[in-house]
């Protein structure tokens, strides 16, 4: 007889709901090991007894053949004892709470499922749950862990005997599949009119189709959510669903049948393709090419949301021939998504004519996911589906941190050990549906991770609902400035300390002294910072009326730079000046601001592009599509000191633009020599940062540089000068992305106290 060994083998990552214990089976089978797999609240357990060498053989073939859906984070190893196992077999999970297990986001549907899904002798034919080890529900249907199916929205449907028979052979790709369901015993759909009488159809799906056709709005049930679906194709259904969801100009995603599909719609790149085929399936915002589609689904915007179907029910309606369907968030404008069947007729009632739901239940919501291509690598603007709550993998160990994010697309983060759960998309805070699901979203990750926090971290307005709600806590709690908080979210992304050089151009962010910054270049890390640079502060009259009307925000900026007298432009024509005109004069509820959104703002109105906005930051948007590239003159510019602050100029760009405007520049002209002047402002002001600090990191963070042009040329003549930027690949550059940030900055807090 060879000498056994018995190993005890935890492996930590995300390994629940992703067919990891059949895998350790089999392999377990392959190298004749015997012992159990088991899933426990710390993580998977093996304890395998076999040869040394094959022992050996199986741990590395774990980390080599890992399911494509696990992320294996750490493998810790102890000797046992030989037991004698005559077999190797999976145990039931646990229901013990220690932390350390991992959540699967939500999955989309597997190329063996879509197969099944359309073949008429499979016994799931046209079954819209179909799932497997692989693929389907996973965060939104979970209410605690261990992820076993007792603990799911599933919980309510008991196994046929077939399926029972699935989830029980090991050999099966349904082993063990917690949703595991088919026709016979699973859930099922339902079509509704909005006042809730059941519509008659054979298939429900084919009749959802049929009415889409006809130009209706269907309220359809998803994963983490409900969509308002309509056809794209036609502008009376688009316009009639911006109408009644009070959505004028916003662009609206569109789900397509394939990629071929996608590829008529859109110029797509490699990276672009690889992003909208993944299990993830985001929104990605690709080029547009010259459409079918209703103008009215992205008004002026050279870029369209576009997905994949992710859902069974998605590939069926999908199957119905269209060119597109318009698939955007139910919601009233900014309010969270609609996730229960009562909730979308009540909610969506004068909205949608029909709802398509079905009775498995939603636990906790997700919003799509959003990315963009920038420079030739993919950065999320909404972290959310598929993602959430995958960690962000960070370096140190401390202890666990709540840290509650800012006051729009809120996000909040829970910092455990070395992983930072970022939550998914909650949304604006400024209405109360949103500020219960940011409540219930915190309660819900702190209970099925098992976090209790030590410290809340919270943005230093005084007004945000998070600063408040953080402030009742019976915590510790730490402000954090909201420019910071960018910062570190970019150092905690890449794993590294800092200190570095944050170009930090946003909307609008607390500073601490008053004032409201947007655009500064800070020298920090975790533990503190120190304002470098900014541009001018300007006086914002009546705050957020200014972010929603430009021209505003433009008259009092050439308030400033023409010493009170406005020069002759077109757009003042059309506007009522006089009342902002004595607000700034006399200095009333006016809010002095450095920010670089509000800076584009103020150009675009003078230069002839937007005075009133729809959507935000749709002023600098349609300006730098206008612009196209930054290849063009710069205006002229000088830094000043003062005291210690640098200050980039704003006052010489305005006269500047409003000379080029008045002498006839169009804004394709203006968008270009501003673009020119702030890459040049940008770059310089690092190069004197460079200098001053010895820093060679550079951070690019702050909603302002999901601007392409601007993103992108900075990016290289910073590289070309030899700096190390930092770029957001795994959190939002805006505001989506500062509670890891916020985060990092408490847990360092904590670490010097
Ligand atoms: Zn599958
Ligand atoms: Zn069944
Ligand atoms: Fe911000």
């Amino acid at each position: 007889m060879p000498k056994l060994e018995r190993h005890r083998i935890l492996i930590n990552g995300i390994v629940q709901g992703v067919g990891f214990r059949p895998f350790i089976y089999n392999l377990a089978h392959r190298f004749e090991l015997t012992g159990t797999v088991s899933n426990t609240s710390q993580g998977v357990i093996i304890e395998a007894e076999g040869r040394p060498e094959n022992i050996l053989g199986f741990q590395r073939a774990v980390e080599v053949e890992a399911p494509p859906l696990s992320q294996i984070i750490e493998i810790s190893d102890e000797p046992l004892n030989p037991a004698g196992d005559k077999d190797f077999i999976i145990i039931s999970s646990d229901g013990n709470k220690a932390v350390g297990t991992l959540i699967s986001p939500d999955i989309a549907v597997c190329d063996d499922c879509r197969r099944e899904l359309l073949d008429p002798n499979d016994r799931r034919y046209r079954y819209p749950f179909i799932n497997c080890t692989n693929c389907g529900p996973r965060y939104t249907i979970i209410e605690a862990l261990p992820y076993d199916r007792p603990f799911t929205s599933m919980r309510t449907f008991q196994m046929c005997q077939a399926c029972q028979a699935e989830y029980d052979d090991p050999a099966n790709r349904r082993f063990h599949a917690q949703p595991n369901a088919c026709p016979d015993c699973g859930p099922h759909l339902g079509l509704y009119t909005i006042d809730r009488q059941p519509v008659s159809a054979d298939d429900r799906i084919a009749e959802a189709g049929k009415l889409l056709k006809n130009g209706k709005i269907i309220a359809i049930k998803g994963l983490g959510g409900f969509h308002l679906a309509v056809d794209a194709a036609s502008p009376e259904a688009v316009i009639e669903l911006r109408q009644r969801k009070n959505r004028e100009e916003k662009p609206l995603a569109v789900m397509v049948k394939n990629l071929a599909s996608a590829r008529r719609l859109c110029v797509l790149t490699a990276a672009e393709e690889k992003l909208l085929v993944s299990p993830r399936a985001p929104i990605v915002l690709a080029r547009k090419k010259v459409s079918v589609l209703a103008e009215e689904v992205a008004p002026g915007n050279d870029r369209l949301g576009i997905m994949l179907p992710y859902t069974p029910l998605h590939h069926l309606l999908l199957e119905e021939r269209f060119t597109a369907l318009v698939m955007t968030s139910a919601n009233l404008s900014e309010e969270p998504i609609c996730f229960t069947n009562d909730e979308a007729f009540e909610r969506l009632y004068g909205i949608a004519d029909f709802v398509l739901l079905h009775n498995r239940d939603i636990y906790l919501r997700g919003d799509d996911s959003v990315f963009i291509e920038l420079g030739g690598k993919p950065q999320p603007i909404r972290r959310s589906r598929g993602y959430a709550p995958v960690p962000v993998l960070i370096k140190s160990e401390g202890q666990p941190v709540l840290a509650v994010g800012g006051e729009l697309k809120n996000t909040i983060c829970l910092l455990q050990n070395n992983r930072a759960f970022l939550s998914q998309h909650i949304g604006d805070l400024e209405n109360l549906e949103a500020f219960k699901f940011f409540k219930m979203t915190i309660e819900h990750l702190q209970k099925v991770f098992q976090i209790n926090p030590e410290l809340v971290v919270y943005d230093m307005h005084p007004r945000y609902l998070s600063t408040q709600w953080a402030r009742e806590q019976p915590l510790p709690a730490l402000a954090v400035q909201h420019h910071h908080a960018h910062l570190a979210a970019a150092l905690a992304e890449h794993n590294f300390d800092g200190p570095a050089i944050g170009l930090i151009m946003d909307g609008t962010g607390y500073g601490g002294d008053g004032t409201i910054w947007g655009g500064e270049v800070l020298l920090g890390d975790f533990s503190e910072f120190e304002r470098f640079a900014a541009f001018e502060a300007m006086p914002l009259p009546g705050g957020d009326a200014s972010i929603k009307a430009p021209w505003r925000t433009a008259v009092s900026y050439l308030q400033q730079a023409f010493e009170g007298t406005l020069p002759d432009l077109p757009f003042l024509e059309s506007v009522d000046y006089q009342p902002v005109m004595e607000m700034v004069e006399k200095n009333i509820n006016c809010f002095a601001t450095s920010s670089c959104g509000r800076l584009f703002d103020a150009v675009a109105a003078i230069g002839g592009g937007r005075t009133t906005i729809r959507y935000e930051g749709q002023a600098a948007i349609e300006m730098m599509q206008a612009a196209g590239t930054a290849a063009a003159k710069p205006y002229k510019f000088a830094f000043e000191q003062q005291g210690d602050l640098m200050l980039m100029p704003v006052r010489s760009i305005i006269r500047s633009v409003t000379q080029s405007a008045i002498t006839g520049a169009d804004l394709t002209e203006i968008g270009q020599r501003f673009h020119r002047t702030l890459v040049d402002i940008f770059v310089n002001m690092a190069i004197l940062a460079r200098e001053k600090s010895r820093l060679t990191h550079i951070v690019l963070s702050g909603g302002v540089f999901q601007n392409q042009i601007l993103f992108e040329t900075v990016l290289s003549e910073l590289e070309q000068r030899d700096f190390e930027v930092l770029t957001h690949q795994k959190v939002p550059a805006n505001d989506g992305g500062i509670s890891l940030g916020q985060a990092l900055i408490g847990r360092e807090w904590l670490r010097q106290k």
